[in-house]
């Protein structure tokens, strides 16, 4: 096993040698003066690495370690990063410790199946994993007490390539744990820590990783050790990858694993908290330590129903994690003597009635066995409480108990370059500790216009450069058929009204809802004097050929020359172009089928941005919008599904040339508009303060974990 901290740190001089700590903590990912640190130390190598200092490190020629390593502007801004660094790591001052510093010795798991932190470690396919970064990061600013527990997949989620013909391809590159920020976790004697599973009649070995995110860690199991069997070795090459079995094993190791390896690193969380259901079993686990230490399995579970938060993010049922009982059966038949239960009572559990019969599901086991349960949206906490009132006989719907705490984004990953200067300048000077207050982002209406417009500008180009690099780097490469350029963007005008549509490819998402009337679309497109251009990402699930099909549809959009380069694909949504979309489009369009879109976060990184949101009213934009914030599309929801694309499509034709257009459009004698400009500043200043992480965090902490960790100490364990 490579100790990659210690081949980085040997490649510097003892006088800079703390860049590979810091490298190896994914603090720099969200802190603009670490950021800037790496770019000072080689800018070409930052931008070739797509932002990976690990690998920096590794790259660097000698000559320009030896150069850098003397340059007094380069070292004084080092010596200044570090030192803020191990003040934030050592400091009591946050809000946390400040609050319940009766509480900071036992932390919160949180348990994801997908960890979004940055580009340069690809555990996380979508917005499940990305919330789950955001939160961790909001754990380590807000002085929470806490670790996260997830995977380390091989292979990470499929790189996207889209072929001539606009077939998406799937690319998994083996990624190379040297050049991720990992540390692998050793016992006592420095031997490589492994944890035990058991898989039906195998025992498997798991190895253990760990990245440190600011204050926070973030323990990975991995699999992939000699010791298994191939099978074994691939469980965790792949997220969400392989069949059923495969899926059954991944959550046996990531629930049941998962409570081991908490336990390996000497931990004791007060407060366990599952994101969404693949990490259930972990309760069987907890329940079975208990029961081993002697308690009976109703005791057992009060416990463990006291100290558990379970979150939910799936508005449909299909959408829910359920498996045959005869595969629960093959992978946890030696489980329920443990727990002193039958086969029968052991079922019971996770029993309910799906959309397609009976089944052991995963959700349902995850809210039996915690009393705290959520949904991501107001919205989607009625959706949830609706789904899953059969499991609260005689309990009125309303009184479901399911509550919901509205998903935020981690405020510093996303807005950051010329518009956080333009915080700085305008905002108090310590804005980002009060970001989640309300009353600081009236301040905005100081911001004189010109600037914001200005500012956004910046942002515009600078996403359009990307996009163009990309492209070009792709067919020098021989990557990329000419043609295929126009529809990477290379043609985009800067001065266009850019609209950006960028997620998973998921049906209900509907990206194909804009095209539903070409020929209207195409005058909305071609406009000689408001020119209208779209920008779309975003993966199909590999094995989802439905939504391969639409990915191809929409190339083939872009591909026409009636649409004459005036709608983008960009390849491989991540968060790398992520954040360069939402920075640097002018509005965010979103056309679910209503409820499907639990949250939906993205929309809250734009408008964070100054970017306003078009939207269908669902998930999180049902709260979001204000009247004076961006649109709404108020979604038709009886009829069919055709009835409703052809209402909710009308809807959306109309407000753009009504009302989006024409207002984006609209500059007085110094070229501003405006009009618009009020609406960045309504979309920012609504969306900053209450869809942020640290509202979220701070929401979680006072209303679960706090009562979750009291009950932990009052019950003793
Ligand atoms: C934020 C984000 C998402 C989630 O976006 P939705 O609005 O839920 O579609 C998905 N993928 C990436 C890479 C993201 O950064």
């Amino acid at each position: 096993m490579v100790q990659s901290a210690a081949k980085t740190r040997e490649r510097l001089p003892p006088r800079i040698q703390k860049l590979a700590d810091l490298a190896h903590n994914m603090w720099w990912s969200w802190r603009q003066e670490a950021r800037d640190l790496f770019k000072m130390f080689d800018l070409p190598l930052w931008r070739s690495t797509n932002h990976n200092p690990v690998r920096m490190l590794l790259e660097a020629s000698a000559e320009r370690i030896e150069e850098i390593s003397k340059d007094p502007l380069f070292l004084r801004h080092y010596d200044a990063v570090m030192l803020t660094l191990q003040r934030e790591l050592e400091n009591g001052h946050l809000w946390f410790p400040q609050v319940y510093p009766e509480l900071t010795d036992r932390p919160i798991a949180y348990f994801s199946a997908e960890f979004g932190i940055h580009q340069s470690l690809p555990v996380y396919s979508g917005g499940l994993g990305v919330l789950a970064g955001d939160h961790t990061k909001e754990a380590s600013d807000l002085g929470l007490p806490f670790v996260g527990v997830g995977f380390l997949y091989s292979q990470g989620y499929f790189r996207q390539r889209l072929g001539p013909q606009g077939w998406q391809e799937a690319v998994y590159p083996d990624l190379k744990t040297e050049e991720m920020p990992l540390l692998p976790v050793t016992s006592a004697d420095g031997e490589p820590m492994r944890i035990e599973v058991r898989l039906v009649e195998q025992v498997i070995k798991v190895a253990l990783w760990e990245v440190q995110i600011g204050r926070a860690r973030l323990c990975l199991m991995d699999t992939d050790v000699p010791e298994n069997a191939p099978w074994d070795r691939g469980l965790s090459a792949r997220l969400y990858g392989g069949d059923r079995e495969m899926r059954v094993s991944q959550e046996v190791v990531l629930g049941i694993g998962g409570v081991r390896a908490v336990r390996a690193l000497g931990l004791h969380p007060a407060v366990w908290h599952m994101n969404e259901g693949h990490c259930g079993f972990l309760v069987l686990e907890r329940i079975r330590e208990l029961v081993e230490g002697g308690l009976s399995f109703d005791k057992a579970a009060e416990i463990v129903r006291a100290t558990t938060i379970f979150t939910t993010h799936t508005p449909v049922p299909a959408g829910h994690d359920a498996f045959d009982f005869a595969l629960v059966e093959k992978y946890l038949r030696h489980f329920w003597e443990p727990l002193g239960l039958t086969r029968e009572q052991f079922m019971e559990l996770g029993r309910f009635d799906g959309p397609t019969g009976p089944a052991f599901n995963m959700t349902v086991l995850g809210m039996r066995f915690a009393n705290y349960r959520n949904g991501v949206s107001r919205l989607h906490g009625q959706v949830s409480r609706k789904m899953w009132q059969g499991l609260w006989p005689g309990c009125a719907e309303e009184e479901v108990p399911i509550e919901y705490i509205t998903n935020g984004v981690h405020l510093p990953s996303w807005v950051y370059g010329p518009l956080d200067k333009l915080f700085d300048k305008y905002l108090r000077y310590d804005w980002r500790e009060h970001h989640d207050e309300p009353d600081l982002w009236e301040r905005l209406d100081e911001v004189p216009d010109k600037e914001l417009w200005e500012t956004h500008q910046e942002q515009k180009r600078k996403m359009m450069s990307f996009i163009r690099e990309r492209a070009r780097r792709r067919r020098i490469s021989g990557e990329m058929d000419p043609h295929q350029v126009l529809v990477a963007g290379a043609f985009l005008d800067p001065e266009a009204l850019t609209i950006g549509f960028a997620r998973r490819f998921a049906t209900y998402k509907r990206a194909y809802l804009l095209f539903h009337d070409v020929e209207r679309l195409k005058n909305i497109i071609h406009n000689l004097h408001r020119p209208v251009q779209f920008v779309f990402a975003g993966k199909a699930h590999p094995a989802d050929e439905a939504a391969k099909h639409l990915i191809q549809h929409i190339y083939s959009m872009a591909q026409d020359p009636a649409l004459g380069g005036r709608i983008a694909f960009v390849e491989d949504y991540d968060m790398h172009v992520a954040r360069y979309l939402v920075q640097g489009v002018d509005v965010w369009l979103n056309t679910p089928r209503r409820p499907h879109e639990a949250s939906g976060t993205s929309g809250q990184k734009a408008a964070m941005n100054g970017v306003p949101n078009l939207s269908v009213l669902d998930g999180w934009w049902v709260e979001g919008y204000n009247g004076a914030n961006g649109w709404p599309i108020d979604p038709m929801t009886d009829g069919d599904h055709a009835a409703q694309d052809a209402s909710d499509a009308a809807e959306l034709y109309r407000l753009l040339e009504e009302e989006v257009v024409p207002l984006f459009y609209k500059r007085d004698a110094d070229g501003i508009p405006r009009g618009w400009v009020q609406i960045m500043k309504e979309a920012i200043r609504t969306a900053a303060p209450l869809f942020c992480t640290r509202r979220m965090v701070r929401e979680y902490t006072e209303r679960f974990y706090i009562p979750a960790a009291r009950a932990a100490k009052k019950l003793g364990v």
